[in-house]
């Protein structure tokens, strides 16, 4: 359905289906009709692509995703929001509409299902109250996909494009930079939802990397490294590391010198390779 950015329209629609919004569930819908078109755009939607998109709302994301890409997939956990996809989206039979929670969807085998010899993207304006833990879903679990390309809200966008060794950066950032390579591509000012939130938006894409920049022996190790050091964020590297994992300090220090690093370093201080590189040093020192 066209229009689906009109005010008026999408409370006839809402109405008639007896909808009321869930701040719980983070239900700000686009309304402004030049954002979708974006994101389908720089995220992928084209011929030869099949597109997972993760929470539908009312279909907006979903039709413009529809009109470029072969075929999408639409999750969408409130099931009160079906009957309302089913009329917005009558006239797009590329479409399939999935009633699910994305943390528990089996999204490989989805992919295996519905993609097969497609190149698959994700596409979403995400629900903020999960922003991080979807993200990491997608990057952790190596799913055959090219790009994930969401709306976050605007501080978790620079965090998560934040490059690994600055001031900006957090735990999060490691794990992005080792899984892919992230593009702030625009902002969203709140004024473009409904309802409007407190907070102004952006879009970002992660293009999936064939491999890590970075090689580490034990990725669980390496990601519970990075997890400890900015676990307490104030707090030397040395002093996060050995009170999270509850390691000896001295194990933790002669790490940190092996790693050619000051004794009073701060995590945020270390690039991608430098952490991986004290994180090798660390579990071959625990072996010992
Ligand atoms: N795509 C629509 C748009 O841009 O207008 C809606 C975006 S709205 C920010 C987020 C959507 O995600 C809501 O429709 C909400 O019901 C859905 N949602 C929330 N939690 C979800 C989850 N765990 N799994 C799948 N969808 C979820």
């Amino acid at each position: 359905m066209e229009g689906l950015y009109d005010v008026k329209k999408i409370r006839e629609i809402l109405g008639r289906h007896d909808f009321s919004f869930s701040k719980k569930l983070g239900q700000n819908f686009l309304t402004d009709p030049s954002v979708c078109p974006r994101i389908a755009e720089m995220g992928n939607a084209k011929k030869g692509f099949g597109i997972i998109e993760i929470g539908a709302g009312i279909g907006v994301l979903t039709n413009e995703l529809a009109k470029r890409a072969d075929k999408v997939c639409a999750l969408e956990v409130d099931e009160r929001l079906l009957p309302v996809l089913a009329e917005t989206l009558a006239d797009r039979d590329n479409v399939k509409v999935l009633r699910g929670d994305v943390m528990k969807a089996d999204l490989h085998s989805l992919i295996k299902d519905e993609f097969e010899g497609l190149e698959v993207a994700v596409c979403a304006n995400l629900p903020y109250y999960i922003t991080s833990p979807v993200i990491m879903r997608l990057l952790e679990d190596r799913l055959r996909i090219v790009s994930a390309t969401v709306m976050v809200q605007k501080e978790a966008g620079d965090r998560l494009c934040a490059q690994t060794g600055t001031r900006e950066c957090g735990a999060v950032s490691y794990a992005v930079r080792y899984f892919s390579e992230p593009k702030r591509l625009f902002n969203v000012s709140r004024g473009c939802f409904m309802p409007s939130p407190n907070v102004d938006s952006c879009v970002v894409r992660f293009d999936i990397l064939p491999q890590p920049p970075v090689k580490v022996s034990d990725e669980k190790f390496f990601f519970s490294v990075v997890k400890a050091a900015f676990q307490q964020r104030r707090k030397t590297l040395c002093n996060s590391v050995s009170s999270a994992l509850g390691m000896d300090k001295r194990i933790v220090e002669q790490a940190v010198s092996a790693a050619g690093l000051s004794p009073s370093v701060r995590p945020e201080a270390l690039t991608l390779e430098k952490m991986a590189e004290f994180a090798e040093v660390l579990n071959k020192s625990e072996k010992l």
